[in-house]
């Protein structure tokens, strides 16, 4: 697991934006991120589960969050300019987002592949947090140093048979997280980073590998110390990186 002991007053004062952010890791690192002193706006396609994770943090005693429900699915770039607004009127900067939001999709052939599933998965995985992530730029810019982080998988370093879009999507963020780490290093104090959270047990995991044993995986909240320390300022100096959450790094 990578080790990081995270000070309690972190991301005091800072806001965070999670996406898919009322299920699994999303859902953990909402908690993460508002526990150690974040306002964390709760964005995802289910109002309930988002509903949720905002009493959850409300009765913790954490700062009060905000909720954003959105489809990445269908959202289009005028969505993403309101929420831009939204954030603007509310808060006045953006400390950081976490691009966590994906789908699997089938785990079939590429041969066999639906390529209107294929669209999906592109557009959830892919286009929806480079299209975010392009109008929400000028608000990051406003925070006296910003975090990036975007979520990609093993199979998004090496392909794997009948991993489809899905891998193929999570290359492009690889791609994606370099291309704009490399765009915005020495001219801004924003950082773009990815992370691999490897193995984790959640609705995901078991859908993909129904036939493993859930409890031999780390749940959500154990693999939190990357997304903390990319998210802190003790990451101020890591741009560029892909990190594994269960690696042996430290920091
Ligand atoms: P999960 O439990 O399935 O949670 C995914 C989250 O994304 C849910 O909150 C879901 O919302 C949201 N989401 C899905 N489609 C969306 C859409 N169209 N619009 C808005 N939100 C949407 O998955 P997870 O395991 O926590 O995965 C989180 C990230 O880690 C993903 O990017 C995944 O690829 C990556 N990852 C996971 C593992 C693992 O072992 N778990 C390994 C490698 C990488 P709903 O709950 O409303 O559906």
């Amino acid at each position: 697991m990578f080790s990081y002991q995270a000070p309690q007053d972190l991301l005091a004062g800072r806001v965070i934006l999670v996406t898919g952010a009322g299920d699994g890791i999303g859902r953990a690192a909402a908690h993460a991120y508002a526990r150690h002193g974040a306002t964390v706006v709760l964005l995802g396609r289910t109002l309930e589960k988002l509903e949720l994770v905002y009493d959850e943090l409300e009765a913790a005693g954490y700062p009060q969050p905000a909720i954003v429900p959105l489809n990445l699915e269908t959202a289009a770039e005028h969505d993403y300019i309101e929420l831009a607004n939204q954030l603007q009127d509310t808060f006045g900067k953006l400390d950081g987002i976490l691009h966590n939001a994906g789908i699997l999709g089938p785990i079939t052939s590429i041969e066999g592949y639906d390529p209107i599933i294929w669209q999906q998965v592109m557009q959830v995985n892919l286009n929806a947090p480079f299209l975010m992530t392009q109008t929400l730029l000028p608000l990051l810019r406003l925070a006296p140093e910003a975090s990036i982080i975007f979520t990609s998988s093993g199979v998004g370093r090496r392909g794997r048979a009948h991993w489809g879009a899905y891998a193929v999507s999570k290359f492009g963020t690889e791609g994606l997280a370099q291309v704009l780490a490399d765009e915005l290093e020495n001219i801004s104090a924003i950082r773009v980073n990815c992370i691999n959270p490897g193995a984790t047990r959640t609705a995901m995991r078991v859908w993909a590998y129904p036939a493993e044993n859930p409890q031999n995986n780390p749940a959500p909240e154990e693999i939190m110390p990357l997304y903390l320390y990319l998210m802190g300022p003790d990451s101020k100096a890591v741009n560029g990186q892909s990190l594994d959450a269960q690696g042996s790094g430290s920091a």
